[in-house]
């Protein structure tokens, strides 16, 4: 009989993430101070961090949203990205900067990097809460990491297993019975 998963062992607890989201928040406002600046948060994982990462912004900056659904099984993306919502406006000449949760194979934020790069953003970066190095498949450049982590597949803290478990504050590895 198939049970339900279990939370294990907590690899980022929550006030590690208060602690180093402050700080990216500030080492970004310092980065960008005097551009353009639109954070891009890739749905849904990525909303809680960008909205407490946005708090730490003391510039101007802007926030618009992507989803994309990545073909392949529960825990292996394809590299084949589908966009299920693009974002509501242009980018063309503006400093763009992608927020996502997690960089694991770096396939779909490859494809992201592709996609938004061709409309002519002035510059395009990433901030990525979490990546797992290890798992990596392409080669990528991320200019803001909040943690790297073992090859382990996580929840918690915008991160789901079948939807549940965003809630949690902090991350945590997933123990299947
Ligand atoms: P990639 O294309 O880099 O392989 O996968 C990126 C996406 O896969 C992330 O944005 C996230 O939605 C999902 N993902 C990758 N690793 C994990 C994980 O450990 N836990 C959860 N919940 N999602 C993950």
């Amino acid at each position: 009989m198939q049970t339900e998963p279990e939370i294990g062992e907590i690899l980022v607890q929550a006030d590690q993430l208060k602690h180093r989201i402050k700080e990216l928040g500030e080492q970004i406002s310092l980065d960008y101070e005097g551009k353009d600046l639109l954070l891009v948060g890739v749905l849904k994982g990525a909303v809680f961090f960008l909205s407490d990462l946005m708090r730490h912004i003391s510039i101007p900056c802007e926030v618009d949203f992507m989803a994309v659904a990545s073909y392949g099984s529960a825990t292996d993306s394809s590299g084949v990205v589908r966009i299920l919502k693009d974002l509501d406006a242009a980018i063309e000449g503006r400093d763009v900067l992608i927020v996502e949760d997690i960089v694991d194979s770096g396939l779909t934020l490859k494809y992201l990097l592709r996609n938004l790069g061709a409309r002519g953003p002035a510059s395009l970066e990433v901030c990525a809460l979490l990546t797992k190095p290890e798992r990596r498949k392409v080669e990528l450049r991320s200019r803001y990491v909040g943690f790297e982590i073992p090859n382990k597949f996580v929840i918690g803290y915008g991160l789901d297993f079948a939807e549940r478990y965003r809630n949690l504050p902090y991350v945590a590895a997933l123990v299947e019975q």
